[in-house]
């Protein structure tokens, strides 16, 4: 069996994983708050834990591992949202969850287990803000409800800061009913105008944290294994919700290992809309970065680092992987690949705190050392379905480049080639016939006439043609 070690941001130690019952392995990610589409900030969360959601299967079963995400769709942002558009909020947090799931899905990633929408707990949030009043550890004042934070000794534990620290260095809200300026809302009045539900404090809505609390009890009982989300959740988010969780139940309650994924940047920099680089997956995808060249990126950088998104990076990662696919396409039978005979290197890698960066690297040596090319490329393809970067969608775009013609251009052509023939299939699915007709129109311009046949789109190359032209289209 893998052995799996992670990094527990509560003790800051890698540890061998036990879960607390290899029947049901638990795990619990923070997911997005629904109003916009994802930036691609907020993919990167998404890639790393279903990374490991996929080794847990693996070394587990997959009968035996659940995964949970919420969708948090009850906040001011959402509000505001909803208030500038004139739309309904469950309009805005529908369409925002479908668009979600299709971006996070085009990136390769499996769909939770269980995904539950915060407003389908609100009664289990006023029962446990009810329990918290009870214990002592929180108080009503004025329509609010609010967590003592000197109730709960181990506050700050999780991020590592002192009460005193952080009220010294954080510009927290001064409000006159709170009897410490750390302590936080669990729930707050609604005027009629924003949703509310009735509670014993009146009208109102719950505070973010209570939520994860919430809905980790109701789903997974008072312990679980994992917890996930990015860095910048680890303090406020995780500590309150720690807080609210094991100020009564104690350390060993809630989340058994914590994990936290860093930060990315693009070309170096924070996102940020005034400096014109930020973007949401889907803007990526329509550029069109298939799924796996924007998950190949992600994954070639451990996740406890901060990662640089580059149009070089991401460039490379397409060359490689559509090089990769062509192979696969010419050699292997697809019906045979199988995710489950991953190489045992990889998974090795994997199991030490997920390096998935050691991962690509082994995939790859492991490619180029096997003399057997076709036991090469079957093994190759078993790997990158493992991790979630063998679609069908580049693949069939990648064999019609490979229609016994591949001789006929070089890896560079290969490659613009391949990138063409993915966009304009993305087209026709979208039925974008114009996008698609251009394409073909600007091939043609480049000497490479299209052939669409049941089977796929064939080629042939014209007397015209020239490949700086096509080279330049990509
Ligand atoms: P939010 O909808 O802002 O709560 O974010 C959803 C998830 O995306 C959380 O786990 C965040 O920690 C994560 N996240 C947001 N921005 C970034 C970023 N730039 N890099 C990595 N993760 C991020
Ligand atoms: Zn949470």
């Amino acid at each position: 069996m893998t052995e799996i070690r992670l990094y527990n941001t509560k003790t800051r130690k890698k540890q061998v994983f036990k879960p607390l019952d290899a029947q049901n392995v638990r795990m619990y990610v923070c997911g997005p708050t629904v109003y916009d589409r994802a930036h691609i900030g907020n993919a990167r969360p998404v890639i790393v834990f279903d990374v490991l959601f996929r080794l847990l299967r693996h070394v587990y079963g997959e009968k035996h591992v659940t995964y949970a995400r919420n969708f948090t769709d009850v906040d001011d942002k959402i509000n505001a949202r909803a208030a500038e558009s004139g739309r309904s909020i469950r309009e805005i947090t529908d369409e925002t969850i479908g668009w979600y799931l299709e971006d996070m899905a085009a990136l390769g990633n499996l769909e939770p287990d269980k995904a539950p929408r915060a407003t389908e707990y609100i009664d289990q949030m006023v029962t446990m803000i009810a329990e918290l009043i009870a214990s002592g550890h929180a108080y009503a004042a004025e329509g609010h409800v609010l967590f003592d934070v000197t109730s709960y000794e181990k506050y700050g534990s999780l991020s590592g800061r002192s009460i005193d620290d952080m009220i010294a260095g954080a510009r927290v809200e001064v409000a006159p009913y709170k009897r410490n300026p750390m302590d936080f809302v669990l729930w707050k009045p609604s005027a009629d105008d924003l949703p509310g539900w009735d509670s014993p404090w009146g009208r109102g809505r719950p505070g973010w944290h209570i939520e994860c609390s919430a809905m980790t009890r109701a789903l997974f009982g008072e312990r679980f294994d994992i917890h996930g989300g990015g860095l910048d959740l680890a303090f406020p988010h995780h500590e309150n919700e720690k807080a609210q969780s094991c100020c009564e139940a104690g350390e060993d309650s809630f989340a058994q290992v914590w994990m936290h994924n860093e930060m990315l940047q693009v070309e170096g920099r924070k996102m940020s809309k005034s400096l014109g680089n930020f973007f949401s997956v889907r803007e990526l995808l329509d550029q069109g970065y298939p799924g796996e060249v924007i998950r190949f990126v992600f994954l070639s950088t451990h996740y406890r680092k901060p990662m640089d998104w580059t149009e070089k990076k991401a460039d490379a990662a397409e060359a490689k992987l559509r090089k990769w696919h062509s192979i696969i396409n010419a050699t292997v039978e697809l019906n045979n690949v199988s995710a489950e005979r991953v190489s045992r290197t990889v998974l090795d890698a994997l199991g030490d705190d997920l390096n998935t960066h050691l991962a690509i690297a082994r995939i790859e040596k492991e490619f180029n050392d096997e003399t057997d090319r076709h036991d090469a490329a079957h093994q190759l393809a078993n790997n990158l379905s493992f991790l979630g970067l063998l679609s069908l969608d580049m693949l069939s775009a990648t064999h019609a480049v490979w229609i016994d013609k591949s001789s006929q251009l070089t890896e560079p052509q290969q490659v613009a080639m391949g990138a063409l023939l993915d966009r304009r299939n993305k087209a026709k699915q979208m039925r974008n016939w114009v996008e698609a007709d251009r394409i073909r129109d600007d091939l043609l311009a480049a000497g490479i006439r299209l052939i669409d046949k049941s089977e796929g789109t064939d080629w042939e190359l014209t007397q015209d043609f020239d490949p700086t032209k096509l080279e330049a289209l990509k």
